[in-house]
């Protein structure tokens, strides 16, 4: 056993049942490989060994590495000292790759975009978050948690909920509540042909005031209104990812 490191988020998964949960739920077929992020040390891991093809992990914690190197059931393993932000996951060569990952929650946002800039290197994911995060993740039109990081991972991904995690399942215990959350691409002709730059200004400005109605929020870009079958006195909580595509596309540069 490890002190655990709070700048790295260490919380580490001590129950048995849910990490067999988490086992059922990523529903890994035989030729698939996984990704692991922050395998800490190796409790999900030496299990998910027995259920892929190949497992590979990435953990920033030089001591954990070291555990991890030890451990009998991940010597077939690749085990990689490094921070995921900055792994090319396509280095890996591999297809039928899912990623998975227990992760620190003060990076989940990061992770989540990292997921983007490697959209073509994997097939789906699955991440523990905090269940705030996943609420917002996953959010209705026109509710509260429909926010800024819903309407831009939407434009990538379905998000779900498979289930909700308990703080005691973890040593240290957290103050929060997690989710455990699966990420499923979307075709990429949905994204494909939009202004990003654009699409990614509106919905910042829009958010920043979410209670104004998007003419005033919207008032310092030069939009053809005319041209656009959205209704300006809506709040950005009323609008499709469609709606913000459409207002990017019709941006007078
Ligand atoms: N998977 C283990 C478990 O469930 O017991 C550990 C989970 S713990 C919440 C998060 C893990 O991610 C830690 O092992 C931590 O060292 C590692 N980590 C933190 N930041 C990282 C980063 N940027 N890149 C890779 N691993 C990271």
């Amino acid at each position: 056993m490890v002190f655990a490191k709070k700048k790295w988020g260490q919380n580490f998964l001590v129950d048995n049942n849910l990490l067999n949960k988490i086992v059922k739920t990523v529903n890994i077929a035989s030729d698939e490989n996984i990704l692991e992020i922050g395998p800490g040390q190796g409790a999900l891991s030496e299990k998910l060994v027995d259920i892929c093809n190949e497992l590979h992990m990435v953990e920033i914690d030089r001591d954990l590495i070291a555990i991890l190197n030890q451990h009998d059931k991940l010597s077939q393993t690749n085990i990689i000292n490094q921070d995921i932000l900055k792994f090319n996951l396509s280095s890996l060569g591999l297809n039928n790759l899912i990623v998975i990952g227990n992760i620190p929650y003060n990076i989940t946002s990061p992770i989540i975009f990292w997921l983007v800039e490697h959209f073509n290197s994997w097939d789906r994911a699955y991440l523990m978050v905090q269940k705030e995060l996943a609420e917002r993740l996953t959010a209705k039109i026109g509710t509260k948690d429909y926010s800024r990081i819903t309407v831009m991972t939407g434009l990538y991904f379905d998000i779900n909920i498979s289930f909700l995690i308990s703080p005691n399942v973890f040593l240290p215990r957290p103050k929060v509540q997690s989710a455990f959350i699966e990420v499923i691409k979307k075709e990429d002709s949905y994204y494909k042909d939009i202004n990003l730059k654009s699409f990614d200004q509106i919905v910042r400005m829009a958010f920043n005031q979410r209670r104004k109605m998007l003419r005033n929020s919207l008032s310092s870009l030069d939009i053809n209104m005319e041209n656009c079958s959205v209704n300006f006195t809506m709040r950005p909580e009323q609008l499709t990812i469609e709606d913000f595509i459409e207002i990017s596309n019709n941006i007078i540069s």
